[in-house]
């Protein structure tokens, strides 16, 4: 059985959804959630999490020790990425997850982290900044393995996949020593047999008790991710201790995006502060943003018709600065409220608007611009090419408009004339 598939996910993955890279550059949005919060799903699920307690300042910090009554504590920054353990703060701190036994110290740690960016393999360059901390009970190491459940494409369902070298990158795991990586394809309508969840136990090393502790974890993982309609549930590390349990340490969830109308309680959990603020302007009226490098701003309709244009972009010299995609069935105040977030990008010096008018009127999207353009003063060069339904009264809307408007009949003019208008 081929896992190069998932393999291949694994090593561009960082902490991109791994759907996201199956099908490269499709405009999807996903929910993610903080550590904290995929520990209180995996709490209700029966997974075997540490108690914790979740601080936005140092303030409360003693007090959470103290009402843990741990005899270690493990403080953990609260971002959206992964390798924290490894990574820096931008006041010189190094690692985002410390041990300690003092409840003052855990104060320190605190006031260490939040406020401060965290720089990880995984996020961006200038880090993320941290808003919360989670200071947890901490649990004793003896190892630590690696378990996922995620929807694979290649398989057409779920696969588990198992290695008994956690807490580091999987992906070097993959790379160094496959055979230290299981990957087993679950029939879904079968679900998880306890002879599935055995081999995954065997394969961690877990003997004797924890053999079946292991077992139940793995079930109770597998129960979650059907029940909150999960595409990705990965516990790195899944954890044995000297005490004789298994514990789950960390954790990654994705969800699937088309579960949103009967998951409302988790995507109600969504936190904003880390998106881009374009992109969740762009969702407030149904549009998907994608923002990229250059300076060339796209609006188009479809994720196939964005890769062409970004594509013909690239032909001609130029670079995207991103992508709106106004999607199917749309309205004139989404290509207005569209063309205001592309023209108020202090990064884009050109617009080029790529429509094929299939379900789409043209002319609503030639009026939703005129209208742009009626209200706002339009400082960067608007490159259209329109095709399709009702065309001619488009073209008729943009010429009478009076507006400096360029247009163009086909891809690889209009192409050429949005590059041309940045240089
Ligand atoms: P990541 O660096 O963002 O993946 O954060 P993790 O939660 O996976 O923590 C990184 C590493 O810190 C783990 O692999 C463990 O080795 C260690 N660690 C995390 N929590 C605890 C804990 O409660 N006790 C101990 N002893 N080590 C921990
Ligand atoms: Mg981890």
């Amino acid at each position: 059985m081929a896992s190069s598939g998932i393999l291949r996910c694994f090593s561009k993955a960082g902490f991109r959804p791994i759907q996201a890279l199956i099908k490269p550059n499709v405009p999807v949005r996903h929910l993610n959630l903080l550590e904290y919060q995929s520990k209180v799903l995996l709490d209700n699920h029966g997974v075997t999490v540490q108690r914790f307690r979740i601080l936005d300042s140092h303030k409360g910090a003693v007090q959470a020790s103290k009402e843990l009554n741990a005899e270690e504590y493990v403080v953990k920054a609260q971002i959206l990425a992964g390798g924290r353990g490894k990574g820096h703060f931008d006041n010189g701190f190094k690692g985002g997850v410390h041990l300690t036994k003092q409840c003052d110290e855990v104060e320190t740690l605190v006031e260490k982290m939040v406020g401060h960016r965290l720089v990880t393999k995984q996020t961006p360059q200038e880090g993320i900044l941290v808003n919360k901390v989670m200071v947890a009970e901490s649990v004793d190491i003896l190892r630590e393995t690696y378990f996922c459940i995620l929807m694979d494409r290649e398989h057409n369902g779920p696969v588990l996949i198992a290695s008994p070298d956690g807490g580091m990158d999987i992906e070097e795991v993959a790379a160094k020593t496959p055979d230290r990586l299981l990957t087993l394809p679950i029939d879904i309508h079968q679900g998880l047999t306890d002879d599935v969840a055995g081999q995954v136990a065997d394969f961690l090393n877990f003997t004797g008790d924890l053999r079946s502790k292991c077992m139940q974890e793995v079930k109770n993982i597998w129960n979650m991710f059907l029940g909150v309609d999960a595409t990705q549930i990965e516990i790195n590390p899944l954890i044995e201790t000297p005490q004789g349990h298994v514990v789950a340490v960390d954790a990654k969830i994705q969800f699937d995006d088309n579960a949103e109308f009967r998951q409302k309680d988790i995507f109600g959990l969504e936190d904003f502060s880390e998106s881009d603020p374009r992109e969740v302007d762009a969702a407030s009226h149904n549009l998907t943003y994608i923002g990229m490098d250059g300076n060339i701003g796209c609006l188009v309709n479809g994720a196939g018709l964005a890769m062409a244009t970004m594509d013909i972009i690239k032909l001609y010299g130029g670079s995207p600065a991103n992508f709106l995609d106004l999607g199917g069935g749309v309205q004139e105040h989404q290509v207005e409220h569209a063309l205001r977030i592309l023209t108020s990008d202090k990064t884009v010096k050109a617009v080029f608007i790529n429509i094929f008018g299939g379900i789409v009127n043209t002319a609503t999207i030639a009026s939703g611009l005129i209208k742009v353009y009626n209200t706002t003063k339009i400082e960067v060069p608007l490159v259209v090419r329109l095709e399709g339904n009702n065309v001619d009264e488009a073209k008729r809307i943009l010429a009478e408009s009076g507006f400096p408007i360029e247009t163009a009949n086909d891809l690889d003019e209009a192409a050429k004339k949005a590059v041309a208008a940045i240089s």
